[in-house]
């Protein structure tokens, strides 16, 4: 059975280990749109695509996983959301890359931030290491060590079309599993080569990789491609900018055009929406006065 888009988790029958397998080609291709990104920053993007979904998948509550990259280096920023229901976003700015530009080379002095958020109930968690110029997966690694000590293997392939992975993590709580076997998958998973995923995330894929192993494989969740942008959104971006930045930018042009940078939908306000974007916050705030 193939299917795209998708994930599929399982667990080791004898081994206190869990998994799951992520490949995305749609939402992939939808997440880069027309943002013509240099391949070497796509790569990344498609990592972060498949890394921040294997994350989610895996929350036990409603909510949601950003990835944040910052740095110095030419790839500035890089973002990446998905909620517990497997809606993914996300986007990069970045500088001149050539097009045999290294991760490392990417990466100066960057940081990762992984934040979960588990909605209005509780404060967001957010873990923050140093980026680990081997790759993004190493430095995630290095997340789930330091930040929220599971023990974990990560490995994430991208190509222009389509992207995903594999995590494996020890079961937090459970008796921690002999040093060799969880050497030995570290190693089969290291072997996962982009063109494996080709067809999809398959049960057979999994089996074929732990062949040694018998696995319970779970039914596969569809992931898409959706961006949590609404209008009442970008007003807010307005009203944090300002009633006289906002209204400068109007009279350069006659309108105000606002992009959204995770799917590229244009919103844009004419006079009268400007004035009823500011005209709800005077209501607003006499509204909280009284
Ligand atoms: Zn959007």
């Amino acid at each position: 059975m193939s299917s795209k888009d998708s994930v599929i988790p399982f667990v080791f029958d004898a081994l206190n280990v869990r998994g799951a397998l992520v490949q995305l080609d749609v939402a992939w291709q939808r997440m880069q749109g027309e943002h013509k990104y240099p391949g070497p920053v796509a790569d990344v993007l498609g990592q972060s695509a498949a890394a921040t979904t294997l994350i989610a998948q895996s929350l036990k509550f409603d909510g949601s996983v950003t990835l944040q990259v910052t740095g110095n280096g030419p790839l500035a920023m890089l973002v990446m959301q998905s909620t517990d229901s497997l809606d993914i976003r996300g986007m990069a700015t970045a500088t001149e890359v050539p097009d045999d530009a290294t991760f490392a080379s990417m990466v100066t002095n960057a940081r990762c931030a992984v934040t979960v958020d588990a909605g209005a109930m509780e404060r967001p968690y957010q873990g923050i290491v140093e980026i680990c110029p081997d790759s993004l997966a190493a430095s995630l690694e290095n997340y789930f060590a330091r930040s929220v000590q599971v023990p974990s293997h990560l490995a994430i392939v991208s190509e222009a079309t389509f992207c995903g992975g594999i995590l494996l993590q020890q079961m937090p709580g459970e008796q921690p599993i002999a040093e060799d076997d969880w050497r030995r998958l570290g190693f089969l998973i290291a072997t996962l080569r982009a063109q494996d995923l080709a067809e999809g995330a398959t049960s057979q894929l999994l089996q074929k990789l732990f062949a040694e192993d018998d696995l319970r494989v779970f039914h596969a969740r569809p992931v898409r491609f959706h961006c949590r942008c609404t209008q009442s959104r970008v007003e807010e971006v307005l009203r944090m900018l300002g009633e006289a930045e906002t209204r400068a930018a109007f009279a350069e042009s006659g309108r105000v055009e606002v992009t959204c940078e995770f799917c590229g939908r244009r919103r844009v306000f004419d006079s009268v929406d400007v004035s009823r974007v500011f005209a709800d916050q005077v209501q607003k705030g006499s509204a909280s006065i009284h």
